[in-house]
């Protein structure tokens, strides 16, 4: 099993991928870490050219604040804040990032009958998962109703012109949070900055989103362990070579609270208006980018462990998912998602 040389990203780990190679055999790894978007993002470099490295900080940081300042609900002035807070139905300007980010979405949230759907805002705010405060009681039927009046994929329109992008929205107030997709966008804006300076060795990281290209600087694969789906253990439930893939994880084991007694997660159902409470704990996808696979895990996670399955294979996925039993927990992946992997937990979760 390669050394842990990274932080637990939500639940993710990163392995930078030393084998126990002596360090004379390799140079250290560049990297840079910090937090973003209520999360921790991670870059690892191996073997750069110098000058790409020449401001690299500075650009990383930015970068994301400016994404962070297009689509955060968690600050006012963003573009996302101020299309939420406008009550109209006239189309809005938004940028291409929004527009790349949003047109996933609605694509993954069509495939999914809904379930991955980023006009759930109000359901989101209502159960305490957005900027405002936590219930303090569980939300009756009729504020459940009055929520869920305000969301639906059909009521969000993205145009796209050779001037420019817009999203129109046919609910006055609507809600649209991009939580579950933002994280892969940004990590593959980073990736294209270490691109743009021809830097391809790299792994990069936000939140619970990953993308890698290259080898790390011992010529091995980056490699990234799914940790098991338990608080208390950060064991290996598999480790896998991301081939330049990009891979995000959505977990309902640590981003809950307890209220009236219940677990109350914060991925919820559209159908229901309530969070999921079913066996499904957490849901793996690889995909092709960090937002393809962002996109993926929380609707996976809405659907429950067999309809999940369904969907993997019936689109392709590669998706590894974490059941929780009487006895514990068990393990699922599509074949798609076994040609990634390097060792799994003898476990069997
Ligand atoms: P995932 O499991 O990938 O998705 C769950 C999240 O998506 C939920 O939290 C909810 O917001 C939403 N969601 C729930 N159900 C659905 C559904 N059916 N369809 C679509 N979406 C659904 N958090 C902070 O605490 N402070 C901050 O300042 C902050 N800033 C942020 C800025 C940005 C730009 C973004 C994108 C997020 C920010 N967040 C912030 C939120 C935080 O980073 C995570 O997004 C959040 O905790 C969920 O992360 P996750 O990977 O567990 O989400």
């Amino acid at each position: 099993m390669t050394r842990l040389t990274g932080v637990i990203l939500a639940t993710l780990m990163l392995l930078g991928g030393c084998d126990g190679a002596t360090p004379s055999d390799q140079a250290p790894l560049w990297r840079a870490e910090g937090k973003t978007m209520g999360t921790y993002y991670r870059v690892l470099v191996a073997n750069p050219p110098a000058a790409a490295l020449t401001g690299l900080n500075g650009a990383i940081e930015q970068q994301l604040a400016e994404d962070n300042h297009q689509i955060s609900t968690w600050q006012d002035d963003t573009i996302l804040s101020r299309f939420n807070r406008y009550r109209g139905t006239d189309p809005q300007p938004i940028t291409t990032g929004i527009a790349d980010i949003v047109s996933t979405a609605l694509r993954i949230g069509a495939k999914t009958g809904g379930a991955m759907d980023i006009t759930i805002g109000p359901l989101v705010n209502l159960w305490g998962f957005g900027p405002e405060k936590q219930p303090t009681k569980t939300p009756d039927a009729q504020q459940i109703e009055s929520a869920r009046a305000r969301v639906g994929l059909g009521h969000l329109r993205l145009i796209e012109t050779s001037n420019g992008q817009w999203l129109q929205k046919s609910v006055p107030d609507m809600y649209v949070d991009l939580s579950t997709v933002g994280e892969g966008y940004a990590t593959d804006h980073l990736a294209a900055l270490l691109e743009q300076r021809g830097i391809t060795r790299y792994l990069v990281s936000v939140g619970g989103a990953v993308l890698t290209r290259g080898v790390s600087s011992s010529q091995q694969p980056w490699r990234v362990a799914i940790q098991h789906a338990t608080d208390e253990s950060v064991a290996a439930e598999a480790v896998v070579d991301l081939q330049g893939h990009g891979i995000s994880t959505s977990g309902s084991y640590r981003n809950y609270y307890e209220l009236e007694g219940k677990r109350i997660s914060h991925v919820i159902d559209p159908v229901t208006g309530r969070p999921i409470d079913h066996k499904l704990v957490s849901a793996t996808v690889i995909a092709t980018t960090a937002l393809e696979a962002d996109g993926w895990d929380t609707c996976l996670m809405v659907l429950g462990t067999e309809k999940a399955k369904q969907l993997a294979l019936q689109e392709g996925l590669a998706v590894f998912l974490i059941t929780k039993t009487e006895q514990g927990f068990t393990t699922w992946m599509s074949p798609q998602f076994s040609s990634f992997i390097i060792s799994q937990s003898d476990k069997g979760a």
